[in-house]
Order: C-alpha cells, then sequence, then structure tokens
C-alpha cells in the first residue's frame, strides 16, 4: 500500500499553527485531550457490542494505556476501543468537521490580545491537534474494531499529513508523540516522567471509568534497589481512581473534580455554573449529576444538535446523548444519569416509551428548575448571567410543559420599564402594581428601542404604569398560552383597548369616552370607509399621547413580530 499525503484544511492547518507556537499557557492539557478521545472510543466501542453481536470486537478488557520512553522522548497514549477506519482518520483528524470553525479563529484572535485564548480551545473539538502542543511529530496507528486493516497517520502538523495502510493493527487507537527536544531540558515539560504523568492524570482524568495504566515502576525502582528484580517485566499500575463521582457524596468531591468530569462530557471549555446531584432510593434506584453551563454551546438552535445526558446504569455508559431524559426546553443541561434498574440493551424509540425513564424526566425537569430558582435567590448574579444565556430557552416550556409552567414563570425574569438595567419577576411586577391595576401589562417587539419608541407606550408612560419589554421570538407565542398569574392577566398593550383607568376615574372616563365617540363619530366613520379592507375598525384611543394615530391588532390577531418570525420560518 502506497503512503499518501494530504494537505490539510485551511482552518486546520491555522489552529496548527497555533497549537505549535502554543498559544496555551498550560501544556498539560494534551493529555486529559487524548484520555477524553480514548474514553469516548472505549465508551462507543462498548456501546456499538451491546447493540451488534456480530461486531467481532474484543472486549473483554477495555483500558486506556500510557507508554512513556524516556531515552526516546516518546509518549503514547492507547486505547483498544473503537477505532477508526481509513476514512475516518481523513475526516475526523484531517480537517475540523465542526462547522464555525472560521468563526472560533475570529474569536481566538480577539482572545489571543485579552489573553483568553486558552479558554476557547477544546469548545471547536480541536482537542487532538493539542498534541503539537507538545509533540514535533504525531504518529497515530489505528484499526476499527471489526475491521482487519489497520490505519497509520503521520505528521508534523506542519502542512500535510500522511496516511498508510496497514495489514495488521491492534483494534483501537495509538497515539504517540515525539516529544519537542526543546523542552527536554525543562522539568516542567518532562512528560515521560511517571510523577508529572500521575500528577495530569490525578488532576483532570480520575473520574475516567475506564482503568488508565502505566508501568511506572520501572525508573524509580531501579534508582532505589539497583536491580534487584532486575528482568522481570513490571506491573502496570492503574492511575486513576476510576470513582464515579455521583456516587459520592457531595463534601467528599472538590468543585475541580466534578468541573472536569463536566468538561470531559460536555467538551465544554470553561466551568460549568451550577451543579445538580439528584438520588433516588426506594424501588427504582438511581443518581444524577447535572451541571448548568456558564455559556450557550453553539448548536443550542442547530436541528441535529446533541442533546440530553448520558445514561449509564450501574456505571456503564449506555447511551450517550438520551433526549428523553431531558425536557427539549432544558436541552442545554449536561451530566449524567446512573440507574440501578434498566435494560443495557435499550433503543432510543423504547426509552421515550419507558415508564421509569418518564419518572427520571419529571423529575429531573423539576429538580432544574428548583435549582435555578434556588440560585435566583442565593446566588442572584448566577442566576442573572444563567438567564440572560438560557432565559429564552427555558421559556420555551412555557409552551408544552404545562405540568411545570408555574414554576417556569416563577423563575422567568423580563425587561421592564422600571428599571432599564434590571429584569423583572412576574412577582416583583405584581408587587409594585398601581392601586386598582388589574393586568399585567407587556409589549412584544424586536428591540427594546423599537418598543420605548412605540406610540403605544405613550399613555402608560404617562400614567406610569410599568409594561414588560419582551424581546425574545419565543415571547410572541407563550404569552398568549399561559393563564393568569397570581389571578392577574397578561394583556398586550399593542391589542385590543387599553384598560389604564380603574375604579372611580374609569367611571368618569368611560363617561366622557362616550361623549367623544359622539363628537367624533362623522371623522371615525369617514376614515373608515377611507381606509377599507386595511383594517377592521377605526376608534378613538385614550392611549397615545403625542402621536395623532396607531395601528393595534385585535386581542386575538397575530402580531407584526410574529407574523415576521413565520415568515422567517417559511410559513
Ligand atoms: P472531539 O473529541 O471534541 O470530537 P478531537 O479533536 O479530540 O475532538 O477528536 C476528533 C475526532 O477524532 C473525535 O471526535 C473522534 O471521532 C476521533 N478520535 C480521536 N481520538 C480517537 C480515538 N482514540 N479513538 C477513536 N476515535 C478518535
Ligand atoms: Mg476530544
Amino acid at each position: 500500500m502506497p503512503t499518501e499525503t494530504f494537505e490539510f484544511q485551511v482552518e486546520a492547518r491555522q489552529l496548527l499553527q497555533m497549537m505549535i507556537h502554543s498559544i496555551y499557557s498550560n501544556k498539560d492539557v494534551f493529555l486529559r485531550e487524548l484520555i477524553s478521545n480514548a474514553s469516548d472510543a472505549l465508551d462507543k466501542l462498548r456501546i456499538e457490542a451491546l447493540r451488534d453481536d456480530a461486531l467481532g470486537a474484543d472486549v473483554s478488557d477495555l483500558h486506556i494505556a500510557l507508554d512513556a520512553d524516556k531515552e526516546a522522548r516518546t509518549l503514547t497514549v492507547r486505547d483498544n476501543g473503537i477505532g477508526m477506519s481509513h476514512d475516518d482518520v481523513v475526516r475526523l483528524i484531517g480537517t475540523i468537521a465542526r462547522s464555525g470553525t472560521a468563526e472560533f479563529l475570529e474569536q481566538l484572535k480577539e482572545a489571543k490580545a485579552a489573553g483568553a485564548a486558552e479558554g476557547l480551545i477544546g469548545q471547536f473539538g480541536v482537542g487532538f491537534y493539542s498534541s503539537f502542543m507538545v509533540a514535533d511529530e504525531v504518529t497515530l496507528v489505528t484499526r476499527r474494531a471489526g475491521e482487519d486493516k489497520g490505519t497509520r497517520w503521520t505528521s508534523t502538523g506542519e502542512g500535510t499529513y500522511t496516511v498508510e495502510t496497514l495489514d495488521e493493527a491492534p483494534q483501537g487507537t495509538a497515539i504517540t508523540l515525539r516529544l519537542k527536544p526543546e523542552d527536554a531540558e525543562d522539568q516542567l515539560f518532562d512528560y515521560t516522567a511517571p510523577w508529572k504523568i500521575k500528577e495530569i492524570v490525578k488532576r483532570y482524568s480520575d473520574f475516567i471509568t475506564w482503568p488508565i495504566r502505566m508501568v511506572t515502576g520501572e525508573q524509580e525502582n531501579a534508582e532505589k534497589k539497583e536491580g534487584e528484580e532486575g528482568g522481570e517485566a513490571a506491573e502496570p499500575e492503574t492511575l486513576n481512581s476510576r470513582k464515579a463521582l455521583w456516587a459520592r457524596s457531595r463534601d467528599e468531591v472538590s468543585d475541580a473534580e466534578y468541573h472536569e468530569l463536566y468538561k470531559h462530557i460536555s467538551h465544554d471549555w470553561a466551568d460549568p455554573l451550577e451543579i445538580i446531584q439528584v438520588r433516588a432510593e426506594g424501588t427504582f434506584e438511581y443518581q444524577a449529576l447535572l451541571f448548568l453551563p456558564s455559556h450557550p454551546p453553539r448548536d443550542l438552535f442547530a436541528q441535529d444538535s446533541k442533546r440530553g445526558v448520558q445514561l449509564y446504569v450501574k456505571r456503564v455508559l449506555i447511551m450517550e446523548d438520551c433526549e428523553a431524559l431531558i425536557p427539549e426546553y432544558l436541552r442545554f443541561v449536561k451530566g449524567v444519569v446512573d440507574a440501578a434498574d434498566l435494560s443495557l440493551n435499550v433503543s432510543r424509540e423504547i426509552l421515550q416509551q419507558d415508564r421509569q425513564i418518564q419518572l427520571m424526566h419529571r423529575r429531573l425537569a423539576k429538580k432544574v428548575l428548583a435549582t435555578i430558582r434556588e440560585m435566583k435567590s442565593a446566588r442572584p448574579d448566577n442566576y442573572a448571567a444563567f438567564w440572560r444565556e438560557f432565559g429564552h430557552v427555558v421559556k420555551e416550556g412555557l409552551l408544552g410543559d404545562f405540568d411545570n409552567r408555574d414554576a417556569i414563570l416563577a423563575v422567568a425574569s423580563f425587561a421592564s420599564t422600571h428599571d432599564p438595567e434590571k429584569p423583572t419577576t412576574l412577582a416583583e411586577y405584581v408587587e409594585r402594581m398601581k392601586e386598582g391595576q388589574k393586568h399585567i401589562h407587556y409589549m412584544t417587539g424586536e428591540s427594546r428601542a423599537a418598543i420605548e419608541n412605540s406610540p403605544h407606550m405613550e399613555a402608560f408612560r404617562e400614567k406610569g404604569v410599568e409594561v414588560l419589554i419582551l424581546t425574545d421570538p419565543v415571547d410572541e407565542v407563550w404569552v398568549g398560552a399561559v393563564p393568569p398569574f397570581d389571578g392577574k392577566e397578561l394583556r398586550s398593550i399593542a391589542k385590543g383597548e387599553a384598560d389604564l383607568d380603574s375604579g372611580d376615574e374609569a367611571e368618569e372616563a368611560k363617561a366622557e369616552r362616550e361623549q367623544r365617540r359622539e363628537e367624533y363619530a362623522g371623522l371615525l366613520t369617514w376614515m373608515a370607509e377611507r381606509l377599507g379592507d386595511d383594517v377592521k375598525e377605526v376608534r378613538l384611543s385614550s392611549r397615545l399621547t403625542v402621536s395623532p394615530a396607531c395601528v393595534v391588532s385585535d386581542a386575538g390577531d397575530v402580531t407584526p413580530a410574529l407574523q415576521a418570525m413565520y415568515r422567517a420560518m417559511g410559513q
């Protein structure tokens, strides 16, 4: 088989250049990335083997092995997981398959200037490329489980890579790094030293469920007891404790450990905002560890975005993105659910129907909403950041999750005319309502400015009546769907008659309005005739103080903003 040479895709080349010239201040994370990939590959093999008896893969001793060679200055990370086919290698390793790379590079340039570049990597799946921070040549040998031929990929990261088919290769993937000679004298970058590797594994990968093994004794023992047991092959040591964090109690686990687990499962680079632990005991036992991210993933609104949490059964991962466990409006929640009693061999379709899954789904949704509520009172800054990033997604729940509608309304906050800086909850709005005010007033629109400049706002501003300013597309839809909050109906100020007046004042105003209506009857009829089918009705308004006229819709009508939204959705 000839060796083929390929060029890296342009974006990949740019990223590699950044790796080679190491924009990370912390190079140690390359090992975390390689272990994370190896762990994913083992998970995938396990899951595939569960589904496909005929796969013909060896799943008897799944593990990760680290091999350091001090003399040759190489480090190898090996797994006997799913592996990659020839095409997988070219597709996954030679290109950055994910969308948004150009945007990433753009952001990276900015972040670099601000000294925050480190944080951006990983989010875009440049994990494997981080090897080039520490290596001047990387060789990957892999064989996909169930296939006969293997593939070798090699590159120095400078523009091209070579790919070669091998007649034989062990199942899984081995990645060998030839460590940079310029780091040879620096203890900090001695990635062949067992103590160094142990420390990195402990720090970043302790929770990985697969054993991470390394022969560590050799060098240390050789120094201490000169060749006492010389010649014998040293036993590998398992470096990680493999303890499932969700099975341990909260005070036993440090935040740093939780954060590493979160980063591993979410492929996010930033720490999560909240950690949520759930334990159910009794007839149907399960444990869950959920995370609220601090910023949305890129694919939050993509059709094919990965959503859902990892589903384990008794410590064994059986599904990576289990949508059935979390409602769609909480799709940004990441984490792990470990059930004690579920069939290992379930399909996604069956899961949707499973009663236990449904029970977990309900409980987890309630728990997440309760956490948001708790965050709102105990950690208002976190809550504010959360709601800014995810509020428009959570509000989708008002449309479908009738069970939790009140809970969602209770944690929601909205921009309002009361304080341009600070969003308000409905409860706070109701507390500020004027004597005799019956409704919660809102206006939907494209932007705060558009709403504030609307003629509909005039009378409300004049009278000092607070109006909620709703600018998310989803606001158009849910406002019409929710029941009254605390007995107060939500009313659009752009629909129907503005009902600003109340009590005695209202009686007077009514009489006055009647009188005026008579006075202006001629004008109104004339206008209605001139405007013909363009309008339903022409009526006198008490809502304007400055503008001479404005267009309003009926209470049940589709608003202009909603019309625009439907148009955008191609309807
Ligand atoms: P990410 O892990 O975020 O997808 P990486 O750059 O770390 O991005 O890896 C790119 C892809 O290469 C992975 O998604 C996976 O498909 C493949 N890959 C990397 N390492 C391995 C491995 N050890 N075994 C199998 N596939 C791997
Ligand atoms: Mg990765």
